[in-house]
């Protein structure tokens, strides 16, 4: 416990960097808004401002208390080694006390306070709000749908790997960007009741993830004897393609679920009259 406390500190000021590369942000949020319902409609003449500040997020790191809200080191906590993930976080706060649990990421509940917020905008009518809120909230789901966004080894630091994060967010998606493609909305959509559970589902699920990348970038390194060629990234995608698709379209799905059951908790209201 105290070497990984030191680790972390040790390698914490790194994140301020670090994030999906804004294409793989601009795609998860254009495709949310086209994958929304029929009666959400009018919701998608906002498509191009959602996507345009999907990324705000980041460029507002230097803020105090922003940086934390990008990711969460959920292998940091002892409970992940038996099988399971505290989502309370007082709870969390209680057994590792507040300095810790904020320092190891608070992405699940920046994101679920994010979309309390939408809930209570749409309830306002407030069009500025729901604006910056849903833009918010696109920025946090891609996050949490970034496998690199929720482990204590988010860089390669502690493999050898180090510039894996944005080798593989950054550099492969913008160069192959154009072949990642909308699979559409997965299931209909409904009304989640327990938004903390839903967002802290998706992230054990990215974590999942994090074993095919590094396994890739290693791979493709063994074989082109670089981190930096054009057939080194050739590599990185050819292995991790399908997780990348996979991530990607989760993202944009959950942030579908996300802005229907918002706007569904509030009542429905008519999208026309938020103004
Ligand atoms: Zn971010």
């Amino acid at each position: 416990m105290t070497k990984k406390i030191f680790i972390l500190f040790i390698i914490l000021p790194l994140t301020l960097i670090l994030s999906w590369g804004r294409e793989g942000h601009f795609l998860i949020a254009r495709y949310a808004v086209q994958n929304l319902p029929k009666e959400m409609e009018y919701f998608k003449q906002w498509e191009d401002y959602i996507v345009k500040h999907s990324i705000d997020a980041d460029n507002r790191k230097e803020i105090d208390g922003e940086d934390v809200k990008h990711f969460i080191d959920i292998d940091f906590y002892e409970e992940y080694f038996s099988g399971s993930v505290i989502h309370d976080k007082n709870q969390l706060v209680k057994k590792y006390g507040d300095s810790i649990v904020n320092s190891t990421g608070v992405l699940p509940w920046a994101t679920v306070t994010t979309y309390d917020n939408l809930v209570q905008a749409f309830k306002e009518k407030n069009r500025d709000k729901v604006l910056i809120l849903a833009s918010d909230l696109a920025h946090y789901v891609a996050d949490g749908h970034q496998p690199m966004h929720t482990i204590l080894n988010y860089d390669g630091q502690l493999s050898g790997q180090k510039g894996i994060h944005k080798r593989y967010e950054t550099e492969m998606v913008e160069r192959y960007k154009d072949e990642i493609v909308n699979s559409g909305l997965k299931d209909s959509l409904n009304i989640i009741s327990n938004p903390l559970e839903f967002v802290f589902n998706y992230i054990i699920e990215s974590n999942s993830y994090d074993p095919v990348i590094f396994s890739a970038d290693n791979f493709a390194y063994q074989y082109t004897g670089s981190r930096k060629s054009e057939d080194y990234y050739k590599l990185l995608w050819f292995k991790t393609k399908h997780v990348t698709f996979n991530r990607i379209n989760a993202a944009s799905n959950a942030l579908s679920v996300l802005y229907y059951s918002a706007w569904a908790s509030a009542g429905k209201p008519n999208l026309k009259e938020i103004n």
